[in-house]
């Protein structure tokens, strides 16, 4: 951006400069023009007033250097010409300065000269006999001016180059500062979007960032303070009935109980700490493009029912995987975990004898359950983290309420769109819409 800004900025200037240059030559040699022609007319009328008062008789005497005296009569016929032979020339009385004259009492006309690059300025005036003088000199044309002021101009132009590449770099600098300085302003939220450090028109951009960072900072904050909440509960049972077997609290008959109890906690925090770490692994990619491979769909559903269907069989619940093949790119690991919460949930809140389907079509993947069912209310919430409807019964399940957290994120990961219809105490059917690939 910087680059471009200063290359504009350099344009800008230089073609400014080059117009300038342009008309001021233009207007120069308009300047010129009229001292020639100005200079001519006060020539011709000095010499015109010494011939009148007849004390001129040999115009020769102003033949010299660039100036042409001629004299015409008042039929056309050149009497004298300083340049010529007098009588070889023909008639003037067409030529416009000799007309104009005539009629009016002066006459001016510029052409082009016998010389190359060069044209004549005449101005002509009647005498008091009757008799017509002349006179001429050569001006330059602008194309011959041009040449000869080339070398000054060049320099200047080299001049102005130079000036313009400074300033468009101090320019720029200047530009792009509140621009640079954008970082910082988004990192301080004490400063004002609208202060003037930054632009106004980038001040909804700092506020919307800003808002964004102060939301993620809260739910971050949240997170937090739920993870440390989730992993104290376990803690303070495991705690409290070891103290008990410790200081012989607990009765003999207790404790294989007690032990069982520590068991559970202990693998719920090992599943939570399992389910938090995974899921900061996925804040921390979250916006990156993920790995992507050709997944299976229907194989990989299959590969979870035989890895959930031991948890299945202990409570009768009968699980089946249908539907056709179906291939999409994405990342194998994250699907995996997917299909796996999915069907843990769809198992973990069933009835007993109750089944589990996990369907596979084009772009599509479903699990449906007989199960508790999911109130209205709630159905929304269930992909926030630490979300349960029924806290007993997913801690009584080993629920971490993060498997769904998971599964919205690795849905989102790969543009997929999650639907939950459910009915209580009737069964829940969670269904997953990967966008067609493209082209398809
Ligand atoms: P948990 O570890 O508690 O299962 P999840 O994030 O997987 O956490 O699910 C969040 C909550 O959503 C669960 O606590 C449960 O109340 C509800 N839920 C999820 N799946 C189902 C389902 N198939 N049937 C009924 N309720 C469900």
């Amino acid at each position: 951006m910087e680059s471009k800004v200063t290359l504009s900025l350099c344009y800008t200037g230089l073609i400014s400069a080059l117009a300038a240059m342009a008309l001021t030559v233009i207007a120069f040699f308009g300047t010129v023009q009229d001292q020639v022609q100005g200079d001519l007319s006060v020539t011709g009328d000095a010499i015109a007033a010494a011939y009148d008062r007849g004390g001129l008789t040999d115009l020769s005497v102003y033949g010299e250097d660039l100036l042409r005296v001629t004299l015409v009569s008042p039929d056309g016929r050149v009497l004298y010409d300083t340049d010529a032979q007098a009588g070889a020339l023909e008639n003037h009385l067409s030529r416009p300065e000799i007309a104009q004259a005539i009629s009016e009492g002066t006459g001016r006309a510029a052409r082009a000269s016998a010389t190359l690059g060069r044209q004549d300025f005449y101005y002509a005036r009647m005498l008091g006999d009757g008799n017509i003088l002349r006179v001429s000199a050569p001006a330059t044309t602008l194309p011959l001016m041009l040449g000869s002021a080339s070398p000054g101009l060049l320099g200047s132009f080299v001049i102005l180059l130079g000036l313009a590449v400074c300033l468009a770099a101090i320019g720029t600098r200047r530009i792009m500062k509140p621009v640079k300085d954008l970082p910082a302003a988004l990192e301080d939220p004490a400063a004002p979007a609208d202060s003037r450090r930054v632009y106004p028109e980038l001040a909804p951009l700092v506020r919307e960032v800003q808002t964004l960072r102060g939301t993620r900072q809260q739910m971050r904050q949240e997170f937090t303070a739920n993870v440390s909440h989730e992993l104290k509960t376990p803690l303070t049972t495991i705690s409290g009935y070891a103290e008990m077997i410790e200081t012989g609290l607990a009765r003999e008959e207790d404790i294989p109980r007690f032990a069982g109890e520590i068991r559970r906690e202990a693998s719920r925090l090992l599943n939570l700490i399992a389910d938090i770490i995974r899921l900061s692994q996925l804040d921390e990619s979250a916006g990156q493009e993920i790995q992507r491979e050709p997944v299976e769909l229907l194989s990989l559903a299959r590969e979870c029912e035989r890895t959930l269907e031991p948890e299945a069989a202990r409570r009768g619940i009968s699980l089946a995987v249908r539907g056709t093949e179906y291939t999409l790119s994405g990342n194998r690991t994250q699907l995996w975990e997917l299909v796996y919460n999915l069907t843990e949930n769809a198992i973990k809140y069933n009835r007993d004898n109750g089944s589990v389907v996990i369907e596979v079509g084009p772009g599509r993947l479903s699990v449906k359950d007989t199960g508790i069912g999911i109130p209205k209310e709630h159905q929304s919430r269930i992909f926030e983290r630490f979300y349960r409807v029924d806290r007993s019964h997913s801690r009584a399940t080993g629920g971490t309420g993060l498997g769904l957290s998971i599964v919205k994120h690795v849905a989102e990961a790969h543009n997929a769109k999650i639907t939950v219809q459910s009915t209580v105490n009737v069964g829940t059917e969670i269904t997953v819409e990967f966008e067609p690939p493209p082209g398809a």
